[in-house]
């Protein structure tokens, strides 16, 4: 039996009240919506705060073809959706809104978002992580200006001009796949003489007419007054740079974990991800991690979703005491 007193949700609607719920998921990326689906069907009345945007980074992206159960692929917005409708089909309620304060220094948990305070048994952080930035000369003031982070949301902006995707990783490959849709020509630029990619995409990649590649080159500068122009490139074994002309900018360097709000209050490893075992379980009792806030290996639609699930197993014997 739970030993908490549960005072239900039918007061979400008031601001400024304090809410007492069983398991609070920040977050509503696979990892939180897995979790949701399995905290609901486990009757724990789950609250998902969906943060600043609902799907997390699947929903930017294009087409999943490597989620089971999708033979001919599905759209990550669209999956997304589905999801949500699952959990929410079992009492999963998603709210639009923010943690802004997490004290985990005893229970209930508290978690102050935009409108509200959260009072939860219980606690599953899926925050998901947030796009790399090169952090060269004009990359911030170029961006939303032919400096992009997603090819699904700028791509088209894009139509039959010349565009650049630095990295090397299947987000790289993949994102620059897709921006060939619109593109006249997509040169990756990678620091490396080989890709990190996986070797599917690699073979899409390479086969594709409208990629190229600069190999063993980093962009030290993104140039341009209202937009981006050109870009300043260093060949790495000569060290020689040069400049060339370009019209858009896409990163895929990698991701950083959100886990801000939680620094000094969880164990984080030393490039800032939710420590966790198997079981999901962080270092405080109650409090479980899912997906890429804690995964820097995996990062897959289906091991986020996977462990999302596994927390919420591990939430529901936390709070039943089984
Ligand atoms: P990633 O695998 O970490 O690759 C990042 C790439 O950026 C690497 O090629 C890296 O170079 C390069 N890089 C890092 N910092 C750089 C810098 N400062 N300047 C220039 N280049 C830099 O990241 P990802 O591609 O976003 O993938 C993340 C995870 O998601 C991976 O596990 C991946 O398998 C997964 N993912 C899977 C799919 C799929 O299955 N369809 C799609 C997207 C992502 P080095 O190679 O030299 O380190």
């Amino acid at each position: 039996m739970m030993d908490f007193n549960f005072t239900g949700l039918s007061n979400l609607s008031a601001p400024t009240e304090e809410i007492s719920v069983k398991v609070l998921i920040l977050g509503s990326g696979p990892a939180g919506l897995a979790a949701a689906l399995y905290a609901a069907r486990a009757d724990l009345e789950p609250v998902v705060l969906t943060g600043m945007e609902l799907g997390g980074q699947v929903s930017l992206t294009h087409a999943v073809e490597n989620y089971p159960g999708f033979p001919e692929g599905v759209g990550g917005n669209e999956l997304v959706e589905l999801f949500q409708k699952q959990a929410e089909k079992f009492g999963a309620r998603i709210e639009f809104d923010t943690a802004v304060e997490v004290d985990l220094s005893q229970r209930p948990f508290r978690v102050k978002t935009y409108n509200v305070t959260y009072l939860a048994e219980s606690l599953i952080i899926t925050t998901g992580a947030t796009p790399r930035h090169l952090d060269v000369p004009g990359e911030k003031a170029l961006t939303g200006r032919g400096v992009s982070y997603c090819a699904t949301c700028d791509g088209w902006f894009f139509k039959d001009k010349d565009i650049i995707v630095v990295g090397g990783g299947d987000s790289a490959v993949e994102e620059g796949l897709f921006l060939t849709r619109y593109a006249k020509s997509v040169t990756l630029v990678h620091r490396r003489d080989n890709l990190r990619a996986g070797q599917i995409l690699q073979n899409q990649a390479k086969a594709n007419q409208k990629m190229k590649f600069i190999w063993n080159s980093v962009v030290t500068e993104i140039i341009g007054k209202d937009s981006v122009e050109a870009i300043r490139v260093k060949d790495i074994p000569s060290e020689k740079e040069y400049v060339q002309p370009i019209n858009g900018v896409f990163i895929f360097i990698g991701y950083s974990p959100n886990t801000q709000l939680f620094e000094g209050q969880l164990e984080l490893d030393d490039k800032g991800y939710i420590k966790i075992g198997i079981q999901m379980k962080t270092n405080i009792p109650g409090v479980f991690a899912a997906g890429e806030v804690a995964d820097p290996y995996y990062r897959q639609v289906i091991t986020s979703a996977g462990m999302g699930a596994a927390a919420a197993i591990q939430a529901s014997h936390f709070l039943y005491k089984v």
